[in-house]
């Protein structure tokens, strides 16, 4: 068994599936855009904006992300600058949420926040080695027409760089299975599916998403293990997790320590679990600092962390061709990396 350093898991080459372009903002710009656009901010400080200790006030300074996002280029900004900060962490193929719901709300178009990231997401794609495609979130609390308007406006553009419809925000209180004809709208549109089920609410969730809503992956999962007959169904059908151990810590407040989280025995019970970081920019903690602590709390060995690697772009929504070649590129990779710390070949 070889350990690998930190600054080992940190160079590893990584997909990452479970990453909020709104949450991976950076405080600075955050501050940068209220000013502009004359929105008052509840710290002075930048460095403070991001202060939360559970999900609750996570959501409340979320909504005051989205009130300074106005502009079509607001939107260009953060996502052009989540993908800096997702290629310097490592990162090689990222499929990244945005929740245009919240914004909605506050009067900005639909149409405004994608023209906004395609935009990013293009200049991304040509500047940076980092390839990226958007999923579109939509707010569960909004209800069922929202859902469906967020399915039909996602449908319309361009499959490339909009791959899929998932869904995000709180679970309690919400009827998961109402959702099952946005889903279907989505499936018939081509969109692929996936929804954010059992981070802080039941297993049954998780169970009404892999069901009744038609989902191919499940953002979180983090109560998969109350069902053992539905993780065994998810273990046989290869349904991926994208889970965030330290967003579960951070935000959900569902377990003291990261040692608790179920990742590890999701993991050995064969459940393919990727690791993700969720909100990098709010939580301050990217998928870098993600792969040292996942590494760090279950003492596992550098091959165990290539696999977690190698598993993301199973779990990825990129077509096989795409799949084929980083595979390739992230096997030299390793192999280059291994030679550069002085370790023997992976085998
Ligand atoms: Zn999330």
């Amino acid at each position: 068994m070889t350990l690998a350093t930190e600054e080992h898991l940190r160079l590893l080459p990584k997909v990452e599936l479970h990453c909020h372009v709104e949450g991976a903002s950076r405080a600075s710009t955050i501050a940068d855009l209220a000013r502009r656009h004359g929105v008052a901010l509840p710290a002075d400080n930048p460095a403070d904006l991001y202060r939360f200790t559970g999900l609750n006030q996570f959501l409340a300074i979320y909504d005051v992300i989205c009130s300074s996002l106005r502009t079509a280029d607001d939107f260009r900004r953060i996502t052009y600058e989540a993908l800096e900060d997702g290629a310097a962490a490592g990162v090689r193929y990222r499929e990244m949420f945005f929740s245009p719901g919240f914004v909605i709300r506050l009067g900005v178009d639909v149409a405004t926040v994608w023209d906004g990231m395609r935009a990013g997401l293009l200049d991304a794609r040509r500047d940076l080695d980092i390839a990226c495609r958007l999923v579109l979130d939509f707010d569960k609390p909004s209800g069922v027409a929202h859902a469906e308007a967020m399915a039909e406006f996602a449908g319309a553009q361009d499959r490339d760089l909009l791959i899929g419809m998932g869904a995000d925000s709180v679970e309690r209180g919400i009827d998961h299975r109402a959702f099952a004809a946005a889903f279907e709208s989505a499936a018939r549109l081509g969109l692929h599916r996936t929804i954010h089920a059992g981070e802080d609410g039941p297993v049954d969730n998780i169970a009404a998403a892999v069901h009744e809503l038609g989902c191919e992956r499940i953002d979180h999962g983090f109560r998969l293990l109350d069902d053992p007959v539905l993780t065994g169904e998810i273990v046989d059908r290869r349904i991926p997790l994208t889970v965030c151990p330290t967003s579960n810590l951070m935000i959900a407040n569902v377990i003291a320590d990261l040692a608790e989280h179920p990742l590890a025995e999701q993991r050995r019970l064969g459940v393919l679990a990727t690791v993700n970081s969720d909100d990098p920019g709010m939580m301050q903690f990217d998928i870098a600092d993600e792969y040292v602590a996942v590494a760090d709390a279950f003492g596992y060995s550098l091959e165990e962390m290539e696999q977690i690697s190698l598993d993301g772009i199973e779990a990825s929504w990129a077509p096989d061709e795409e799949k084929r070649a980083l595979r390739a590129r992230f096997e030299r990779e390793f192999g280059e990396l291994r030679g550069r710390f002085g370790l023997s070949a992976r085998v």
